[in-house]
């Protein structure tokens, strides 16, 4: 008997191959199925299908080396829904919690009860990850917050700029490590400069891959072109060790730390406010020289 060809989606069942295996960095299967027009995790595959894992990695596995330098479209899930549905109600009391507003990109996702940080280029929608209201717990005991829809390429996009040419207004970029630091910066600084347009600051997050190549090189473009490139992530080992990446690779002008491993940006917002975070944030910005 042949064995079963994986390239012919088992979801919508089509009649060419529509699929598309992958392997992310982290070593996890995912797919891309042009006809659904969405991505999955092996997991999420093989549950939908209803078909069983183990023996569907028996069968005749095609894989594809993911492109370095691409990112894929792909259509808007279903579950996601903005914050003013009704049925979004447990995601904007999470976001209140945090001493956020729903000022922002955000959207929340039905299936998963989680908070949707959505990445684009240019017009395309090419990505997403998913901070879960409530924390999972892994088999192994750790603690499991966000989940990256399957297909997103973090490396190769920013939370909070879609890579399209910045609005003439805007003097500088602040880029944290998260997209919660992100957002409670520029709330913060919305909120102070009298609204969005008015603000000469625009924040990015690199989305915890640490700070990728195309990430850097992009920030160096935006330093070439007198746009101040301020880096800001958390005082901690990590946050460290991205703020030294950032200054060997010699894409940031200036930085913005809060000084206290217990406080990230948002903790810090949710201590002071808005108004005394963006005051924190204007007064603490040091040439990388200094
Ligand atoms: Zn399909």
């Amino acid at each position: 008997m042949a064995k079963r060809d994986n390239r012919w989606c088992l979801i919508c069942q089509p009649r060419n191959r529509t699929l598309y295996w992958h392997q992310n960095d982290e070593g996890k299967i995912w797919c891309y199925c042009n006809k659904c027009d969405r991505g999955y995790s092996l997991e999420q595959y093989c549950d939908i299908a209803d078909i069983d894992m183990t023996e569907f990695l028996t069968g005749e596995f095609h894989m594809q080396e993911a492109k370095a330098d691409e990112v894929t479209a792909m259509a808007w899930p279903h579950s996601f829904i903005p914050l003013s549905d009704p049925r979004a109600e447990k995601g904007v009391q999470y976001i209140k919690s945090r001493g956020l507003n729903v000022d922002g990109d955000m959207y929340y996702d039905i299936n998963e009860e989680g908070i949707v940080f959505p990445y684009y280029v240019e017009n395309h929608f090419c990505g997403a990850q998913v901070r879960f209201i409530e924390p999972r717990i892994n088999e192994d005991g750790s603690v499991w917050k966000i989940t990256t829809l399957p297909g997103t390429r973090l490396g190769l996009l920013f939370y909070g700029w879609n890579q399209a040419k910045l609005l003439a207004q805007v003097k500088g970029v602040i880029v944290t490590e998260g997209a919660f630091n992100a957002l409670s910066i520029q709330q913060a600084l919305n909120q102070v400069y009298g609204g969005v347009s008015r603000c000469p600051w625009r924040l990015l997050a690199c989305s915890g891959s640490g700070l990728s190549e195309h990430q850097a090189e992009a920030l160096k473009g935006f330093r070439e072109s007198g746009i101040k490139v301020v880096g800001a992530p958390d005082t901690d080992e990590a946050g460290f060790k991205m703020l030294n990446k950032m200054k060997e690779l010699d894409c940031i002008t200036h930085y913005v730390m809060t000084g206290d491993t217990e406080q990230d940006w948002n903790v810090l917002l949710k201590n002071i406010g808005h108004k005394e975070l963006a005051k924190f944030v204007i007064k603490n910005i040091k040439p990388i020289n200094e």
